[in-house]
């Protein structure tokens, strides 16, 4: 059994960087698991990420480890998937793992779409190799020895650096047949996607990557079940699998104790908008919104008023200041009248429309609607067509209640994600916001 080079990082280059400002406030209230490496590294020298333990996890697994001891380890420290549902990771691994089949597949959707988030691109321009052995470790977990990588064609360093590290990773006997000397073999090739929105979606990637139209599949089955080609099939995003090394190297018990009850580890957001700080933070489960919106983001610029954030990209929901002290967790921003999603969060002041904020999401998932189910395709047409009359100055007395009565049919009947959540960015301004719905129709403006 060889082992990957490995050594507790002080000797690399990069290190030194983050020295200098780790004490800003900036960083004082992240904390990186998933970007540990982003800016430490360089992300195209397998030399560097050995420096810092990496493929430490992917030999711990390998000579330490039975699968399903892997398997249980990602069960024991709570993470849930990053990509927005927040399904138990442990329980998908393992759901994969006593699924029969010869043949099953590992999938990582990099297929990031909200406007403004940037947390996978980064995650992989900053440190590839993590992503990499996270995934060769779930193969193992549960008997995978082909991955594949979904990603967006937009996203050409990205790309780059993927292919460099998969390649060195080739080289060092990381991936390829009988890995570091053992009898597992498991390689990973890249795919790339054309920038549909819904690809993001998990049946609608494998659709994609099988070379059909990328529409959303009903479920059951669940890809764990039949998945790539109709075999088992274990999904999951860039933010989760770069979790995994950590996981296993450091201890379930480790990360469980970082976060909250039931949302465990820590979570990247890319945050933007009308705060000083904007770009990518890693903070523990349970931060408040107000932590992130003025500690970490600097506050609101030019002396203007909070007026809301944004959370969970074009499917989640504006909350006003009465929701600043909210955590961020799952069941929380849940509770709030938002979601989690993949870490898009968007802060606005007092200069902006509500209404106008709302017709902007819609738009952009009415336009990313694939079509299949009419309660999206027609119903998000139909609301963006009210939204459209009423900050046109021509809303009409009823117009609110139609709102919500689409918006909750939308909601209910839509087939997936896109369309379950597409309403939530008008239902929750007009909860928090209705006067501004009410002026734009009473004041015709
Ligand atoms: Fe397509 Fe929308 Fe139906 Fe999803 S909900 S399958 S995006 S039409």
């Amino acid at each position: 059994m060889q082992k990957a080079n490995k050594n507790n990082g002080s000797n690399c280059l990069h290190n030194r960087s983050l020295n200098l400002i780790k004490d800003s406030d900036f960083l004082k209230k992240q904390l990186r698991i998933a970007l540990r490496n982003c800016g430490i590294i360089d992300p195209e020298n397998i030399d560097d990420y050995f420096c810092v333990r990496g493929y430490e996890a992917l030999g711990k697994a390998l000579t330490e480890m039975k699968p399903y001891d892997v398997v249980k380890a990602v069960k024991d420290s709570g993470i849930r998937g990053r990509g927005g549902a927040g399904f138990s990771t442990g329980l998908k691994w393992d759901f994969a793992y006593q699924a029969k089949g010869d043949v099953k597949y590992i999938v990582c959707n990099a297929d990031e779409g909200d406007p403004g988030a940037f947390m996978d691109r980064s995650a992989i321009e900053g440190d590839p190799h993590s992503l990499i052995e996270g995934m060769a470790v779930g193969g193992y977990a549960v008997g995978a020895q082909k991955g594949v990588i979904y990603i967006r064609a937009e996203y050409p360093l990205a790309i780059k650096r993927l292919e460099i590290a998969l390649e060195q990773a080739r080289q060092h006997n990381l991936l390829g047949d009988n890995i570091l000397g053992t009898d597992y073999s498991f390689d990973i090739e890249l795919r790339l996607g054309a920038g549909a929105f819904v690809c993001g979606e998990e049946t609608a990637l494998l659709n994609s990557i099988e070379g059909k139209r990328g529409m959303p599949r009903p479920r059951p089955p669940f890809p764990t079940q039949s998945g790539l080609f109709g075999k088992p099939t274990l999904i999951n995003n860039v933010e989760t699998w770069c979790n995994i090394p950590v996981i296993l190297i450091d201890g379930a018990d480790w990360f469980k104790g970082i976060g909250t009850e039931n949302s465990k580890g820590t979570k990247v957001f890319a945050l933007a908008g009308k705060v000083h700080n904007t770009g990518l933070f890693e903070v523990p489960m349970g931060t408040t919104l107000r932590e992130m919106v003025y500690d970490i983001g600097g506050g609101i610029p030019n002396g203007k008023k909070f007026k809301a954030v944004q959370t969970g990209g074009p499917s989640g929901g504006c909350l006003t200041e009465d929701y600043l002290d909210t955590k961020i967790d799952y069941e929380s921003l849940a509770a709030a009248g938002s979601i989690m999603g993949s870490g898009g969060m968007i802060v606005i002041d007092e200069d902006a429309c509500m209404v106008n904020i709302a017709k902007f999401f819609l738009e952009f998932t009415q336009d990313e609607s694939c079509g299949k189910c009419t309660p999206c395709r027609e119903g998000t047409k139909r609301m963006l067509e009210i939204l459209t009359r009423i900050t046109e100055g021509k809303g009409k007395q009823g117009d609110i209640e139609k709102l919500e009565r689409l918006g909750t049919m939308i909601q209910k009947a839509s087939l997936c994600g896109l369309g379950q959540s597409a309403p939530n960015p008008v239902i929750s301004t007009i909860k928090n916001f209705r006067e501004e719905y009410e002026q734009h129709i009473n004041d015709k403006k």
